[in-house]
């Protein structure tokens, strides 16, 4: 099994001011089995920000910050068009988060953003309390729209850990409670609840069994 991850360079064309540039993607992600470090809120740590990054791309011209994958590729070698702005990988999802509030997408997508920016943050060594307290805001927003008909048992989940990561301890065993009906481990939120109960605001590994449990496809067990 490929074990390692990859990027690949390739050209991009912004879809706000078409400027052509040059990007790295995310070639080849190894696939996620029982040992992978995975933590309780439910995202795989990856071994260099660079990585999480990459899922995002920026125009150099105008800054709109998007998932890579809703751009569209150009032809043009891209080698031979202007690289996108040399930022801090984590700063890639301020700017995505930025673009979602001018183009009004829903919290939800700028909660997931802000996510991943805090779990990339941590990726480069820091604690990612910005990106939390942004996360906790939109993701908040999120579960209050009753409009949004999304997975809510799993957000409630999320928000429950962005919640006790920040400390924030009544506040989020009252999401903990609203977690029934998410498809996650019963031994996994009540763990996380008593952790909150007892004041512990540290990220937590996942352990193998679980991470087995949730992520590893049936099929490829043992496979
Ligand atoms: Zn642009």
């Amino acid at each position: 099994m490929i074990k390692f991850f990859k990027l690949r360079q390739l050209s991009l064309v912004c879809p706000d001011c078409e400027t052509v540039f040059a990007s790295f993607e995310l070639a080849r992600t190894p696939p996620v089995e029982r040992n992978t470090p995975v933590e309780t809120d439910l995202h795989r740590v990856l071994p260099d920000p660079e990585l999480r990054a990459a899922l995002l791309a920026t125009c150099p011209n105008c800054l709109y910050t998007w998932w890579l994958s809703s751009f569209s590729e150009h032809h043009f070698l891209p080698q031979l068009v202007p690289d996108a702005p040399p930022l801090e990988p984590s700063k890639k999802f301020a700017h995505a988060v930025q673009t979602g509030r001018k183009k009004n997408v829903h919290f939800l997508d700028r909660g997931v953003l802000a996510l991943n920016g805090y779990w990339c943050s941590r990726e480069e060594g820091k604690d990612g309390e910005k990106f939390l307290k942004l996360a906790k805001l939109e993701l908040t927003s999120a579960l209050a729209d009753e409009t949004w008909f999304g997975n809510r048992p799993r957000y409630n989940y999320i928000l429950a850990e962005v919640l006790r990561l920040s400390g924030e301890f009544t506040e989020a065993d009252k999401y903990y409670q609203q977690v029934k009906g998410a498809n996650l481990p019963r031994e996994m939120v009540e763990k996380m609840r008593s952790f909150a109960a007892s004041g512990n605001k540290a990220p937590v590994r996942l352990p193998p069994h679980l991470v087995e449990e949730i992520f590893v496809p049936k099929a490829a067990i043992g496979a």
